[in-house]
């Protein structure tokens, strides 16, 4: 048997802040990993819980030629099944976040919010252009507007293509069209994928994968791209920029702030807050020296690339 201590992470701060954490009696998700041992049915994908007729096992030395649920899927139509609705809940992941963004960008161009206004109008252009929107010689809250409503209609599309498939190259886009896979609308893929999912659809799990790429497609060419172009809209382009990270960013004498989650909005705004005066004096009231601002997760790595 190995002597050797397993390692948990490749820093070693974090191996040290997870040791301290064991003295302390403190569980943590490497804890927890290492006492959970996979179900190997679900690992498989051949666990279905589509319907209350199950939960149906497909398992056994033939499974993949003979297995079937009760409603006769078979194995193949259930890993496929299983694995789109997890295609399904991602791009739904991603693209609300698209949505609540392009919503942001809209309420920041009519003026229904104070607190967020346009932060890089070059970039503002650049995505206008590339909707095919007039920006020359109009007010940027106008092109913005436009800009929002433009994405926003992608989400919910019936037909043709969402807007940014044109940024792909023309060969990757003749062979979406060819293969049916160019996604339509953000919602009409994440909807059809939950539906032929559903028991007594379609079986078909070849058919099923191939709404599994359309569906990914709307995630990364629709939800992701229409977020990362709305933030660095409304809160600015990164640039490369010197920043700290770690554990070492705590100081002992202020207070701590750690930001995190997926959309930045909130955290943009407490960034503008934590430098003012009022705040900074509250913190001295209270004993410390001043605010720190950390973070973990996407957001922080959002507000860590626009402002160190
Ligand atoms: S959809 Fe079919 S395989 Fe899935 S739980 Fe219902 S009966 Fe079982």
């Amino acid at each position: 048997m190995s002597n050797h201590k397993p390692i948990k992470s490749a820093s070693t701060s974090a191996e040290e802040i997870i040791e301290w954490g064991e003295a302390n009696k403190m569980e943590t998700c490497f804890d927890r990993a290492a006492k959970m041992k996979p179900c190997p049915i679900g690992e498989t994908g051949a666990c279905c819980k589509v319907c209350h007729m199950g939960p149906c096992r497909l398992i056994g030395k033939n499974a993949e030629e003979e297995a079937t649920g009760v409603c006769g899927a078979s194995l193949s139509t259930v890993a496929a099944r299983n694995f789109v609705r997890m295609i399904a809940a991602g791009t739904a992941a991603h693209s609300d976040h698209a949505r609540d963004m392009a919503n942001t960008l809209l309420a920041a161009a009519t003026g229904e919010v104070k607190d967020f206004k346009i932060t890089d109008v070059r970039k503002l252009y650049k995505v206008a252009g590339i909707l095919e929107i007039e920006f020359e010689g109009r007010p940027v809250n106008d092109v913005a507007k436009d800009v929002a409503e433009t994405f926003l209609q992608d989400f919910g599309r019936q037909n043709g293509e969402i807007n940014y498939c044109k940024r792909a190259p023309k060969k990757t886009q003749e062979r979406w069209k060819k293969y049916g896979i160019a996604p339509r609308g953000i919602d009409r893929e994440v909807v059809e994928a939950m539906h032929r999912t559903n028991i007594g659809v379609d079986h078909d799990a070849d058919h099923l994968l191939t709404h599994g790429l359309r569906t990914a497609l709307a995630d990364g060419w629709g939800g992701c791209m229409i977020s990362t172009d709305v933030t660095d809209i409304l809160f600015g382009t990164p640039r490369p920029i010197k920043a700290e990270a770690s554990f070492g960013i705590f100081k002992e004498d202020e207070v701590n702030l750690v930001v995190h989650g997926h959309e930045p909005s909130l955290a943009e705004l407490i960034v503008d807050v934590v430098s003012t005066d009022e705040m900074i004096e509250y913190a001295k009231s209270k004993g410390a020296k001043g605010i720190n601002l950390g973070g973990m997760c996407c957001t922080a790595n959002e507000v860590l690339m626009r402002h160190g």
